[in-house]
């Protein structure tokens, strides 16, 4: 359920009509609605109320300070990928135990912040990065909490771009390594292990790849505590799918029930990642129609944003939700929509039957909110737009639209060039 409904026919974010939005900061811009994303968390969180758990959001899927604050209000941590994403942690004061770090590449330094900031726990990917976390640990005078990233080996049935989990992939170590791997942790000084780490892939929309990881996950944490390792954590990674189209994901409630039964006895306490089931339909992307331009082979709508704003159609082909901001349009048309920038990959939506769109119309961009505004860039010399977050009938820019200025930040023409 999300916070984006027509009142009369005009299309909402909470209280707020999407166009007034528009006149007041210009389009395109993302909208996010905060009962939305508080709600989401609740949801997510109050399905595991029976077992120990801890949930911490994925900030990649949308860092705006704001949509991590709002999050941090509700109790959740982070599961962080980057330095960057430490600093915005630490910015909307995240309790750094809350903190998992995710990520194939930690640099040292980004090792040396993390562990001066207190971290949880380092999900470790390559016995490499084991060495490193011990020597820049010893170094500080640090422990360093660890898990190993584990592999599975099970097909999410998901985008090959966004599978995670299967032995051909860079990320985690083949489960068949991970007792050898685990001991090797255990001989490190500086090394703390703590807990059984997995993440199979994103979007996923079938509980049977969960349940059939954690079958295998489980019997690896079986074997850890019985050979004495005091394994407190199983983190499960994220990964639950959204609805953009007509996919039917399990729903939080259904998910924790698989992970509850298959994990009950192991006395841990369970972490998730959660990011596009939090973030995802909580936003949206509006955008302004230029130009309609109807074509003997094909119609297109041109609008104001594009692939540098919303990557996902241009980069997975997926699909994203065409709506109206004003319903009162009058008939369809079957067209693209597509933006302004020099590349037959820009696109938000492509043959699809749309509401009958003129010059000047506002476009509604559905299920936004994830990978969204964070995988947007400025190609084409395009500023990044704006972030806004409604609360009730509140309008809160959380982003401002970038100027032309910032488009050239840190540039220089050297001196006799
Ligand atoms: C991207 C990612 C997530 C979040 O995935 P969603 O599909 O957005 O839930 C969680 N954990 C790790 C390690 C990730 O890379």
């Amino acid at each position: 359920m999300n916070h984006f409904q027509y009142r009369n026919n005009d299309l909402c974010c909470e209280e707020v009509p999407l166009k007034d939005i528009a006149t007041q900061v210009g389009t395109p811009f993302y909208v996010y609605s905060h009962a939305t994303l508080s709600r989401h968390l609740e949801t997510f969180s109050s399905a595991f109320a029976e077992v120990p758990h801890l949930i911490c959001y994925s900030i990649k899927a949308n860092s705006n300070l704001a949509v991590l604050k709002t999050f941090v209000n509700h109790g959740a941590g982070f599961d962080i990928v980057s330095g960057g994403e430490l600093f915005r942690a630490q910015k909307v004061g995240c309790d750094a135990a809350k903190i998992v770090y995710s990520g194939v590449g930690k640099t040292e330094t980004e090792i040396a912040d993390a562990l001066q900031a207190g971290i949880l726990m380092f999900n470790v990917e390559s016995t490499q990065e084991l060495d490193t976390i011990n020597a820049v640990a010893g170094r500080l005078g640090k422990k360093a909490g660890i898990a190993l990233r584990v592999n599975p080996d099970v097909d999410p049935q998901t985008h090959p771009y966004i599978s995670t989990g299967m032995k051909k992939a860079k990320f985690g170590i083949n489960i068949s390594q991970a007792l050898e791997d685990y001991r090797r942790a255990a001989s490190l000084p500086n090394l703390e292990v703590i807990g059984v780490d997995c993440h199979i892939g994103s979007q996923l929309t079938k509980l049977s790849p969960f349940v059939d990881a954690i079958a295998k996950i489980r019997e690896l944490v079986e074997n850890l505590q019985q050979e004495g390792f005091a394994i407190k954590y199983l983190d499960l990674g994220g990964g639950l799918g959204i609805t953009y189209d007509a996919e039917q994901p399990p729903s939080p409630a259904d998910y924790a029930r698989a992970i509850i039964e298959g994990t009950r006895g192991l006395g841990v306490t369970l972490i998730f990642e959660p990011g596009r089931v939090m973030v995802g339909n909580a936003g949206m992307l509006i955008t302004r129609v230029l130009y309609v331009k109807k074509g003997e082979a094909k119609n297109f709508v041109i609008v104001d944003a594009a692939m540098n704003d919303l990557t996902r159609p241009a980069l997975y082909g997926s699909y994203q939700g065409i709506q109206a901001a004003d319903r009162s349009i009058d008939g369809t048309i079957i067209a693209d929509v597509v933006g302004p920038i020099c590349e037959s990959g820009d696109f938000l939506a492509q043959d699809r039957e749309i509401p009958a769109f003129s010059q000047g119309d506002l476009v509604a961009v559905a299920s936004a909110g994830a990978y969204g505004f964070t995988m947007s860039s400025n190609y084409n010399s395009r500023r990044r737009v704006p972030e806004i977050m409604v609360k009730n009938d509140k309008v809160m820019v959380v982003r401002q639209r970038e100027t032309y200025d910032d488009l050239i930040k840190g540039e220089t023409i050297p001196e006799g060039l």
